[in-house]
């Protein structure tokens, strides 16, 4: 298997070059060159997989397919390290529950961090180590966060061999609950750096030291930013998952609705459909950020000024350009590199939007490809965790709140709904408050951690303490 970039460029990679690397050299998103088709047979047996073996062996069985520089019996390994029950929760890893018939949740939110995140980070933290050992190299992630990514990233990287993790985030603007999960870690690798700003001054400050070029590689500063190619791949895994969870035979199709941000997750659904999942619909859930939303019903694809993007109560989903988008432009143009090149460079640059609404290949998106789309409000998302707990007893986050919503404006009959399930209540008590007057439960192990002792550095927005902090602390 080789991967190729989305804007053309000729230099083909194989697995693990591209696990350490972000953007490919031409600015493009690496996919590979062809989506591995899974015929009916293979299917059944990894139904079977599933059942009887379990979901790190499912995984294993996807991920073979894509990786094949690394000898499979390391790889069965690293997949049964990674999905465990322990760390996950349930045997099941990502168990569905009915809301009614026809209408599922998928949970991928019961890992450490409790947001889906965890469940490409667990795996992408082993594949690091695992690489870099082989190597003899170490790397240094840098990156930025308000919230889930980089909670995500340090419970994937602690106490790994090889790797450090150096995690900036606004000072003073997480939620309590993300901020006691993040700054109480100890673990001598992974190290908090509150800046006094907002999160683009973190961004800022992050994009300043990976362009400084002779800094980057004397300090091997990489990044697990949702673009990486092995994040997209291990989320892959949980659309089969659902699919043999909520059907009986393969003669069946579903459909999933994603609470969407950055396209990486439902991109993942994209990759599935493609390798031969039968997915009807792939619903694309936006909240008052609608970038995608208005993509899929325009074909106007319009990136927002940072000041133009809305501060939600799903805030993980507060983006103004959709990182991971370019993956399926790719594929929805035939794969035309130049023309890709040409939307995501030139004219995102020049007008800040690309109007695929008169060519031929933009009603594509949802004849050939399945996608559809809808946005939600705040005053939606209450309504949809109020009814969601009345009906069902169940209770729901306010990002999955947005899933949900949209999923039941799609539904069509005979064909199972599987809404992704992407953080538990927990992590948004605030808004579960307003719309239930009551807080949501804590898992156990999530008791009184904002009294933990916290390990995090204060510091200036300012490129220069930073680097001198991370040189610091590589010996
Ligand atoms: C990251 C995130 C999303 C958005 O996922 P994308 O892959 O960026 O589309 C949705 N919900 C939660 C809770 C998240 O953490």
């Amino acid at each position: 298997m080789k991967y190729l970039s989305t804007r053309g460029h000729t230099e083909r990679k194989r697995f693990c070059e591209i696990l350490l690397e972000g953007l490919a050299p031409d600015g493009g998103l690496y996919l590979p060159e062809s989506y591995p088709q899974v015929d009916p047979t293979t299917l059944a047996r990894w139904r079977k997989v599933y059942q009887d073996a379990g979901y790190a062996d499912l995984a294993f069985e996807v991920l073979s397919l894509y990786i094949d520089d690394i000898p499979a019996d390391d790889l069965l390994v690293i997949c049964r390290k990674t999905y465990t029950e322990e760390v996950f929760g349930s045997k099941a890893i990502v168990p569905l529950t009915q809301l009614q018939p026809g209408l599922y949740l998928e949970a991928l939110s019961n890992g450490p961090t409790l947001a889906f995140k965890d469940m490409a980070m667990q795996l992408l933290g082993n594949l690091f180590e695992y690489e870099l050992a082989r190597r003899g190299e170490e790397l240094n992630i840098l990156g930025a966060t308000s919230g889930d990514t980089g909670s995500a990233a340090e419970y994937a990287m602690r106490g790994k061999k090889g790797v450090r993790v150096f995690m900036t985030s606004p000072f003073g603007r997480m939620s309590p609950f993300q901020q006691a999960q993040m700054f109480s870690l100890m673990d001598e690798n992974i190290f908090n750096i509150a800046v006094d700003g907002v999160f683009d001054d973190c961004q800022d400050m992050v994009k300043a030291v990976s362009n400084d070029l002779e800094f980057k590689r004397k300090y091997r500063i990489g990044t697990v930013n949702s673009i990486n190619w092995a994040r997209l791949m291990a989320q892959v895994v949980y659309y089969f998952a659902g699919y043999f969870q909520s059907t009986t035979s393969n003669a069946q199709q579903v459909s999933f609705a994603v609470p969407s941000g950055n396209f990486g997750n439902v991109c993942a659904g994209h990759v599935a459909r493609m390798m031969g999942l039968p997915i009807a619909q792939l619903v694309v859930a936006t909240n008052e950020n609608d970038v995608l939303d208005e993509f899929f019903r325009t074909g106007v694809y319009r990136v927002r000024a940072s000041a133009d993007t809305h501060e939600t109560s799903s805030p993980s989903m507060d983006i103004s350009k959709a990182s991971n988008f370019e993956r399926f432009v790719f594929d929805l143009l035939g794969r035309d590199g130049a023309r890709t090149q040409d939307l995501f460079d030139a004219q995102l640059r020049q007008h800040g939007r690309f109007d695929l609404s008169g060519d031929a290949a933009f009603a594509q998106a949802v004849t050939r490809y399945g996608f559809i789309s809808g946005k939600s409000t705040h005053a939606d998302r209450l309504a949809t965790i109020r009814q969601t707990f009345s009906d069902s007893g169940v209770l729901v986050d306010t990002h999955t709140a947005d899933g949900l919503k949209v999923a039941r404006e799609h539904l069509q009959a005979g064909v199972p709904m599987i809404v992704l399930e992407t953080a538990l209540p927990i992590k948004f008590a605030q808004t579960i408050v307003e719309a239930l007057g009551r807080e949501p439960d804590r898992p156990a192990r999530f008791e009184g951690i904002e009294a933990l002792p916290k390990r995090v550095t204060r510091m200036a927005a300012d490129v220069g303490q930073i680097k001198s902090y991370i040189s610091e602390h590589c010996r």
